[in-house]
């Protein structure tokens, strides 16, 4: 039992197989886990974008801050600057992150800000009915793209991997104990941890059957091991019929962001030792 309902009484208005219900159902059980253990969830925020994703701010009965579309990543960054003591934990959208809040997400994954991004990665803006997004495969059809998309999509993993993010990881909403274990491991990690998550779209992008005959969960390697984790990421483009490898692609330890901000009041040139110093007990 936990000290609190994790489930607002807010009507739900995801459609009925939506991957969002494994998402949201993984978080409260991690959140329920912390409880559990004595944390106080008064320490949790959640920050959303906005999307069908957006609702589970709704749902989840803990801080949450709705923000608009693609701004999710900065007011995370804000919220752990300004409180360093706060797990921030985002939820984004695959158009809301990958798209209008791109350049946000590279420079978080750059500055290795200690939050956990959780990209619910379902390939379309479902919320404005099937457009396509820069996840879609080559020749997806959607409102926006009848005739079919003429554009590949971006790997978010590789895109992450060449930002510096220190904790990449793909997760599905078919398997949910694994997406679980991804996610707390993301929550645990001090650095940036991203987590895409394929997640599917009952409604305008049903690829379960596709995943599922897809997806493996990869073999162990030394998750430090940045070639390694390339050429993993590089199996799956997105597009193709390869295999979707699931799991930790990468993991390092390194200082972080708020870190390194609360070393700003040093006196001219002590700074950027002292930053140095911090990497120097991470390696
Ligand atoms: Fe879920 Fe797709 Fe329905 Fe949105 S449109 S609630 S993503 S199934």
């Amino acid at each position: 039992m936990t000290g609190r309902n994790l489930v607002t009484g807010a009507q739900n208005t995801w459609c009925p197989g939506c991957g969002n219900f494994t998402i949201q159902h993984a978080l409260k059980n991690i959140l329920a886990g912390r409880e559990n253990e004595g944390k106080s969830l008064d320490n949790v925020v959640l920050v959303t974008g906005i999307g069908c994703h957006a609702k589970i701010a709704d749902y989840l009965n803990i801080n949450s801050f709705y923000s608009l579309h693609g701004r999710t990543i900065p007011v995370a960054t804000g919220l752990k600057l300004a409180n360093p003591d706060l797990t921030v934990i985002c939820c984004c959208g695959d158009g809301d992150c990958y798209a209008e809040g791109l350049d946000h997400l590279i420079f978080a994954a750059k500055r290795n800000i200690d939050i956990t991004v959780i990209v619910h990665d379902n390939r379309v803006y479902g919320l404005t009915t099937g457009q396509y997004t820069p996840t879609s495969p080559l020749g997806f059809r959607g409102k926006s793209t009848p005739l079919g998309t003429a554009e590949y999509p971006v790997n978010p993993l590789e895109l992450m991997l060449a930002s510096g993010a220190t904790y990449i990881a793909r997760g599905y909403t078919k398997k949910m104990q694994q997406l679980e274990s991804l996610i707390r491991g993301g929550i645990a990690h001090r650095g940036f941890a991203f987590i895409d998550v394929l997640q599917i779209c009952a409604t305008f992008f049903p690829v379960a059957d596709y995943y599922s005959q897809r997806v493996y969960d990869h073999e162990d390697y030394d998750l430090t091991d940045f070639s390694r984790a390339c050429a993993k990421a590089r199996e799956w483009d997105y597009s193709s019929d390869a295999k979707i490898a699931l799991g930790i692609f990468y993991e390092q330890n390194l200082p972080t962001f708020d870190e390194k901000m609360a070393v700003v009041p040093s006196p001219a040139g002590e700074r950027e030792q002292r930053i140095l110093d911090l990497l120097a007990t991470r390696t």
